[in-house]
């Protein structure tokens, strides 16, 4: 299950940019000629030839469940083991970015999953993923979201039981 190794390296707190680190000794993929620069490949979800271009408007996901764990391939015990040591746990390899694509001619928000250091997995972002971007208000980040999405982010934000701040 891809991902699941990449759940370990997540901490709390914000980990931005890490997906820029870290060009090091790792799994190469055969094909790609090694001349070529090992950047970042996202590609449209509309338009699969497309590369997309972000602008760096860029959230990370929070997870606040056993449950989001477990659908991200950890097994039960385990995912409950780390969600009581980090209520709030940051993914590194998952995030909502902003990205331009030159066949849509448009900015859209998407769900983007690191797979490797170029390879990432790209969709339209599901308007639900904003309420774990909780630090985040959405009707700042994306004025298309409505003002139903941002009262759920609000009231879920309250609901942390250490009684600290989302910012930190
Ligand atoms: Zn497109």
């Amino acid at each position: 299950m891809p991902g699941d190794n990449r759940l370990f390296k997540t901490r709390l707190g914000m980990q931005a940019g890490s997906d820029h680190t870290h060009q090091g000794p790792g799994p190469q993929q055969q094909r790609l000629p090694r001349q070529r620069s090992r950047r970042r490949e996202l590609f449209c979800p509309a338009h699969r030839e497309q590369k997309l271009v972000g602008n760096g408007r860029k959230y990370f996901l929070h997870l606040l469940t056993a449950e989001q764990l477990k659908q991200r391939g950890m097994p039960d015990g385990k995912a409950r083991l780390v969600i009581n040591a980090f209520p709030v746990l940051v993914l590194s390899n998952e995030w909502l970015e902003e990205l331009f694509c030159a066949d849509c001619g448009a900015s859209r928000w998407c769900h983007v999953v690191r797979l490797d250091a170029v390879q990432h997995s790209v969709r339209w972002a599901p308007r639900e993923l904003w309420l774990q971007v909780a630090h985040v208000d959405p009707l700042v980040a994306n004025p298309s979201v409505g003002q139903y999405t941002a009262q759920q982010a609000r009231r879920l934000s309250r609901k942390r039981s250490d009684g600290k701040s989302w910012f930190g």
